[in-house]
């Protein structure tokens, strides 16, 4: 990586392509004023890319050169990252959402990415960063009593988004009926590349309750979510955590320190791909209930990640809160809301290695009013194996 030219040097003069490949639409980079790609408006933004450094300027969030622009877009303040998405883009492993990758046969598909590339790109500049008081400040901070300190823009504000729901318009055929417009927590999910591939979204109410539905949180249409996560919070060190929902996540950092980011299902989790600087990864395991199959899917998806993860040499520390069918969120509830006659409880399941690790991380979570025990996990240990298979807690 250090032979040959800088990340700085190869991008000059290349700017448009790489912030198109990164996923911002390539109609706001024509040098006229569009709406601006990292907070929204109609014409506040300008990409006028001066001596080909990808320079910009907006009336809303300010002006930067191409590196700062992909980095927050990218929802990241690695400059590392931001300089080996570029160097990847020039070796060919990043993709463009934009660029065909197998020219003839595949232009449907192309064009259909082109469109959902669109349609991700036209909701998210259409969001808000989170102010004081909105509906997603609201539900997070008075209905989920969560701590929004540190996170990063991966989490907006859409004023308004419409809810549909899958009706049978006759002859056997599903239309979609639209029930209300609501406001959303939109998130971000970006794969392991740093490109943006998916938005999550969380209908509400003005007030910041769940909007009146069975299913408030659904995804749009993304480019293929392997790997991907939601990232919450700027990951610095070798220390991570992942968990799979928004609330769990803001949850296990609140109660432990790790900054740890959202997958959004487990099947997602099972691909997830961690910063090449991580060493550890704190799992925070959804204690689900058996599926009619006997497989607990929170237990399975860690499983496979955790296994995934060691072959490579990185540590694994499961955190698993005792009761079958709650999660980290469930037990952030309950500690907060200090219902003392079920006051929760966690297991920690690491191996000898991370041993000391898993003390440390088990002393933070107690000093949070949960209580909490380590394990050691050994995989021949029926008694302290959660094993996805096993229907004790
Ligand atoms: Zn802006």
């Amino acid at each position: 990586m250090k032979f040959g030219p800088s990340a700085r040097e190869l991008a000059n003069g290349h700017w448009r392509e790489i912030l198109v490949a990164a996923g911002i639409d390539e109609d706001v980079l024509d040098g006229e004023h569009h709406p601006c790609p990292l907070c929204g408006g109609t014409d506040r933004f300008r990409f006028d890319d001066k001596d080909g450094r990808g320079t910009y300027f907006c009336n809303g969030c300010g002006a930067g050169d191409g590196f700062q622009l992909l980095m927050k877009y990218q929802c990241t303040s690695s400059f590392v990252e931001a300089a080996r998405f570029v160097e990847g883009y020039f070796k060919g492993q990043s993709t463009p959402i934009a660029a065909p990758a197998k020219p003839v046969q595949q232009s449907s598909a192309q064009d259909d990415r082109k469109r959902i590339a669109r349609k991700l790109q036209k909701a998210w500049a259409e969001s808000l960063p989170l102010t004081a008081g909105d509906p997603v400040y609201r539900y997070l901070t008075e209905t989920r009593k969560l701590p929004i300190e540190g996170l990063t823009n991966c989490l907006r504000l859409h004023p308004g988004m419409g809810y549909f729901e899958k009706v049978k318009v006759g002859d056997g055929k599903v239309g979609y009926k639209k029930r209300g417009t609501h406001p959303v927590m939109l998130a971000k999910a970006t794969a392991p590349t740093a490109q943006p591939v998916g938005l999550h979204r969380s209908y509400l109410t003005q007030d910041g309750k769940k909007a009146p539905y069975a299913k408030t949180k659904k995804s749009m249409k993304g480019l293929g979510l392997h790997g991907a996560a939601i990232r919450l919070y700027p990951v610095t060190g070798a220390v991570m955590g992942v968990a799979e929902g928004i609330e769990t996540s803001i949850a296990g950092r609140a109660l432990t320190g790790v900054p740890t980011w959202a997958t959004i299902s487990s099947t997602i989790m099972e691909g997830f791909e961690p910063p090449a600087e991580v060493k550890l990864l704190v799992i925070f395991v959804d204690n689900d209930h058996p599926d009619e199959k006997g497989r607990r899917a929170g237990f399975y998806a860690a499983q496979v990640l955790k296994e995934r993860l060691e072959a490579r040499g990185i540590q694994v520390i499961l955190v698993v809160p005792t009761t079958v069918g709650t999660d980290m969120d469930d037990v952030w509830q309950v500690r907060t809301a200090a219902l003392t006659d079920q006051s929760p409880r966690v297991n920690l399941y690491a191996g000898t290695a991370c041993m000391r690790a898993a003390q440390t991380i088990a002393a933070r979570i107690e000093r949070q009013g949960v209580r909490s025990t380590v394990r050691s996990y050994a995989p021949t240990d029926g008694e302290t194996l959660p094993h996805p298979q096993r229907h004790a807690a």
